[in-house]
């Protein structure tokens, strides 16, 4: 029987309505959050992913800039610019988008963030909150990937979860979060040396590894739930071939338009599981929305403002 498909669209705009009464009772409070991005130089695939974020700010009413540093900008006049922000009082994120140039030290410029503005969640003081347990803000990514599978009624306690990618902003912050929601979590990585057997053990598999549709069908226990973080763009017409010889309507779209999304998952893998999420309209649109969430959260913690909806992922501490 075909995968239950778990739309990230459908849960975004869940969350969106309850981001929406969240922002109204922060404008009655005279607050209205804002949130920086920089964008160091003309990465196309960067210049999308911030403007794609602007337009999230917009359509929820939050107040957004955009900085604008060119290529050549050097490790010290990056860390002047969030120094810049950090001291602002209308600035409650600061959203870095990476990769920064090679010759810029990007750990030193993420921990120049204040961490009460780091909604990406990548300081050190947040994932060092993050493995004790205590409130802080969480990488967006991993904290979408957890929206999806509660808000889709999987079960997480007691259950075999393994996350295949250990990477500071997927792999490792979602090891966490599930271990904190009680299930019992394995991490695979390039050395694990059992990969298709230790990730057939899992009730969950969630797949951040950056390699197209690496994990295959037999790989997954019949009835699993898979969460496939995986984002890569298909441009050759052999692998496109290889991997959607048996989806028509995929060959057409990379006939079509020269190339095609497909995730670290299989999509055969659909024909398996019992629940999958998408790629495109998987986990990406939560990580804008867990973006959207943390500025708000940032704002209400940073601005002393009280939540207006308990259960909401930007109400929690
Ligand atoms: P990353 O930093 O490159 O980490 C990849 C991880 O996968 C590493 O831990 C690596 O192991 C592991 N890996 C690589 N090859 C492997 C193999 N053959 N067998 C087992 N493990 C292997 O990537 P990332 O930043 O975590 O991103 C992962 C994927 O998620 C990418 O496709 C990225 O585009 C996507 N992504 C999507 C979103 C979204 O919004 N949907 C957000 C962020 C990232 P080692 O540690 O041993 O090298």
């Amino acid at each position: 029987m075909p995968a239950r498909i778990l739309s990230g669209i459908a849960i975004r705009d869940e969350i969106y309505s309850e981001l929406k009464q969240e922002i109204a009772a922060l404008a009655g409070a005279g607050i209205r959050p804002g949130l920086a991005a920089v964008l160091v130089g003309e990465n196309p695939a960067s210049q999308i992913y911030v403007r794609s974020k602007i337009a999230a700010c917009e359509l929820l009413g939050l107040e957004s800039w955009m900085e604008t540093p060119p290529a050549s900008a050097t490790t010290e006049e990056l860390l002047a610019l969030i120094a810049e922000l950090n001291a602002r009082d209308d600035v409650d994120g600061i959203l870095v988008q990476l990769p920064l140039p090679a010759h810029v030290d990007t750990k030193r410029v993420l921990e120049a963030v204040d961490p009460a503005k780091d909604v990406d969640g990548f300081h050190p003081v947040n994932l060092g909150r993050l493995v004790s347990g205590r409130a802080g803000l969480v990488a967006c990514t991993p904290a979408g990937s957890m929206e999806i599978l509660r808000r889709s009624g999987i079960p997480i306690e007691g259950a075999n979860a393994v996350v295949v990618g250990r990477s500071d902003i997927v792999g490792k912050p979602m090891a966490l979060l599930l271990m904190h929601a009680n299930a019992t979590v394995t991490i695979c990585h390039s050395k694990t040396r059992d990969l298709a057997g230790t990730v057939r053990q899992a009730d969950i598999v969630v797949a951040a590894i950056g390699r197209a549709a690496m994990v295959e069908p037999a790989w997954v226990r019949p009835g699993a739930t898979v969460i496939d973080v995986g984002i890569n763009r298909i441009t050759n017409e052999s692998e496109a071939q290889r991997i959607f010889a048996n989806y028509a309507g995929k060959l057409a779209q990379f006939r079509e338009k020269g190339s095609v999304l497909v995730g670290d998952v299989h999509p055969g893998v659909a024909e398996v599981a019992g629940a999958i999420t998408p790629v495109p309209g998987g986990v990406g649109p939560l990580t804008i929305a867990m973006l959207m969430s943390n500025t708000i959260k940032a704002a209400r913690l940073r601005r002393g403002a009280h939540p207006i909806i308990s259960g909401h992922a930007a109400a929690k501490p």
